[in-house]
């Protein structure tokens, strides 16, 4: 039997961006003691989660990556507003929502989930919708406030645009304390 790690592809954000959304978080963590924030350092933007994946497989994992990442062009994103699933009303998560190239970012995940099918990983079946998850509700909760008061310290904060070179493949700890993702293998765009 091979040894297992919890996997997900995503687009890592520029550590400015990542600290001034943490200022935001401990600003707030008083005020809503009914979320647990993801810690800024954790920060990232999902394209693909693959779950539990055999060591055995993860070269030819890295490999169908690399080709499908280095036919993409780095692209950029921009912070914009925020939102919780599955509806304000009643949210579990809450995110961060992006603008800008957005649409390079969906068909990247899009073609990363074509061509990981072809090794066995299922194909994603709810649509992509790019995100940066910000804080999971303990348990499901209105989130209008949370919305508002996010985003003026968004607007206060202005445009954060940033550009997107390269997809990580990352390993996810799951602990009692906590999560920690750890970079394994960088894929850079290298399209034009
Ligand atoms: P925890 O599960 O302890 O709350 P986490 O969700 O941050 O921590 P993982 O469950 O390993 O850590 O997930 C890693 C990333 O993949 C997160 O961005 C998470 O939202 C995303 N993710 C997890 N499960 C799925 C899924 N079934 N479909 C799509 N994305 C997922
Ligand atoms: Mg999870």
């Amino acid at each position: 039997m091979g040894e297992n790690l919890r996997l997900f592809v995503a687009m890592d954000l520029p550590s400015r961006v990542k600290s001034e959304i943490g200022e935001i978080m401990v600003s707030l963590v008083e005020r809503y003691p009914g979320v647990r924030w993801v810690k800024a350092e954790n920060l990232h933007l999902t394209l693909k989660f693959l779950g539990h994946v055999e060591s055995s497989k993860v070269g030819g994992l890295c490999s169908a990556l690399e080709e499908v990442c280095s036919e993409a062009r780095p692209f950029r994103l921009r912070v914009s507003g925020c939102g919780a699933f599955p509806h304000q009303g009643r949210g579990r998560v809450f995110w961060l929502g992006l603008g800008g190239e957005v649409n390079e970012a969906v068909e990247l995940a899009g073609r990363i989930d074509r061509k990981l099918e072809g090794l066995d990983f299922a194909r994603e079946e709810r649509p992509f919708r790019p995100h940066v998850t910000l804080g999971r509700m303990k348990r499901p909760m209105p989130c209008q406030d949370l919305v508002e008061d996010w985003t003026v310290f968004l607007q206060k904060i202005g445009t954060m645009e940033f550009e997107v070179v390269e997809a990580v493949l990352f390993q996810s700890i799951l602990r009692k304390e906590g999560p920690t993702y750890l970079p394994l293998k960088a894929f850079s765009f290298k399209g034009v």
